[in-house]
């Protein structure tokens, strides 16, 4: 019997990220629609399946989509890698990132969050969370669905201060439920309440945000505490830190993603542990911008207690490059350097941020981050054929996290369809971005009045 959008995905190592962690060999994967159907013998499924698509290479090392827990779609991407270094973390913010997002026009959304994914897919990024920065969602909506990824979005929400799309929390309260509506029905993109956070949000608003997520069977994101500065603020204004205010308000719980909470307390750590509530770490943005993660981060062992922690790459003058796997490595570093009494090796932790456990912190374990049965057929497939990775090693998972590099992956499938294959994306043309990226650099930096410039001299003959 065969059946139709019926594919065989094969490669010489499948991992799959299942309960107990199997990891196959000469096994392959059947896909119907899209969802994973069936897991076993290569040959025979291929031959039980005579009409089915055979996608695979016995040099394709077989890994979940990845999970990419905090990404900022609009704003920094088309001026990325412009912010000086030399400035502060704050001063990158509010003189920078903030006027280019005032300045982003509808298009700006749409191009920005297309070019975003689209790279994040070629890092083999299958869901990305939008961090809440944005203006247009319905443009950003369009991106995921031109490169064919999935994920969340939202929107600006504050109700402090006078930044773009600042709002009375009445007003905030009504773009978060216009973007639930949004994507009501859409198969792959959720609405998210999103607040901007750290201290740009009233105490109202954050409970009704909260209540508001629960309410909709969504999720609430929202920034805190990347900077030691953060919980000075929160003390001086309500004599608490930060996540022991919030938790009086009764809004922490498993809906909650937190992005950053670098800077905690013992407390504080506790307080996240009891209430199950999940954080988002950047670490390449705290180096990026010197927010003393080496020094006073406690995300390792917030993970090693049992903490719902998932990994982001943040926004491009932080992290610069959605290269996901390099941020796992990043992260299974520090926790070497930690030197907790854990129960398996660094590198393993570092790949369930990425896959499983990240979906687990975002509330999505029965749908994505591992390849079993009844799951979205979201998977990458790297090319093991390229001298670094000779000779193989026995444990994949090691050699996986250590030593791979994101340029090896060659195809990505999402929800079941081929989206990028040879290192390209299929849905659309990607060079045929890049002259409008670079116009749209120009003149958002023009309108927010910025003039970045190389520190080396640029000599053009
Ligand atoms: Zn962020």
């Amino acid at each position: 019997m065969t059946e139709k959008n019926c594919v065989i995905l094969y490669g010489n190592t499948i991992i799959t990220m299942d309960k107990d962690r199997q990891i196959l060999k000469n096994a392959a994967i059947k896909i119907v629609k899209d969802r994973i159907v069936e897991i076993g013998t290569k040959k025979k499924l291929i031959a039980s399946n005579p009409e089915a698509s055979v996608i695979g290479s016995e040099n394709f090392m077989v890994i979940p989509g990845l999970i990419n827990a905090h990404q900022h779609l609009t704003g920094d991407r088309l001026i990325q890698s412009c912010i000086p270094s030399s400035i502060k973390d704050t001063e990158a913010i509010f003189d920078w990132s903030v006027p280019i997002h005032a300045s982003h026009s509808p298009e700006d959304d749409e191009i920005s969050a297309t070019l975003s994914l689209a790279e994040s897919v070629r890092c083999g990024i299958t869901f990305t969370v939008e961090a809440g920065t944005v203006a247009f969602p319905e443009m950003v909506l369009k991106g995921f669905e031109t490169v064919g990824v999935g994920g969340s979005i939202g929107s600006w929400g504050w109700d402090i201060g006078d930044g773009p799309y600042a709002d009375s929390t009445d007003g905030v309260i009504e773009r978060q439920l216009q973007v639930i509506e949004l994507t009501k029905n859409h198969p792959s993109v959720k609405g998210w309440v999103t607040l901007v956070g750290h201290d740009l949000m009233s105490d109202d608003l954050l409970q009704r945000a909260s209540n508001l997520a629960r309410d909709n069977l969504t999720n609430l994101t929202f920034h805190l505490s990347p900077h030691a500065g953060e919980a000075s603020k929160y003390l001086e204004k309500t004599g608490m830190r930060p996540v022991s205010h919030i938790n009086e308000l009764g809004v922490l719980g498993s809906h909650v993603l937190i992005g950053h909470a670098v800077h905690l307390d013992n407390s504080e750590l506790e307080t996240l542990l009891h209430s199950n509530t999940a954080v988002a770490s950047s670490p390449w943005a705290y180096l990026k911008l010197g927010q003393g993660i080496t020094k006073f981060g406690r995300h390792p062992e917030f993970l090693s207690k049992g903490g719902r922690l998932c990994l982001g790459c943040d926004t491009e003058n932080a992290g610069d490059s959605k290269d996901l796997l390099l941020t796992a490595r990043l992260f299974a570093g520090l926790m070497q350097e930690a030197q907790l009494e854990i129960d398996k090796p660094t590198a393993q932790y570092a790949l369930e941020l990425i896959t499983i456990g990240g979906a687990e912190a975002l509330g999505l374990k029965e749908e994505i981050g591992s390849i079993e049965i009844g799951k979205r057929a979201d998977m990458v497939l790297i090319d093991t054929s390229g001298p670094s990775w000779q000779p193989l090693a026995p444990d994949p998972v090691m050699q996986l996290i250590w030593g791979a590099s994101s340029s090896d992956i060659d195809s990505v499938i999402v929800g079941g369809k081929l989206i990028v294959e040879g290192k390209k994306c299929k849905n659309f043309d990607e060079l045929g971005l890049t002259d409008e990226a670079k116009s749209r650099q120009k003149n958002l930096l023009k309108s927010a009045g910025l003039n970045p410039r190389s520190y080396w001299p640029i000599t053009t003959y």
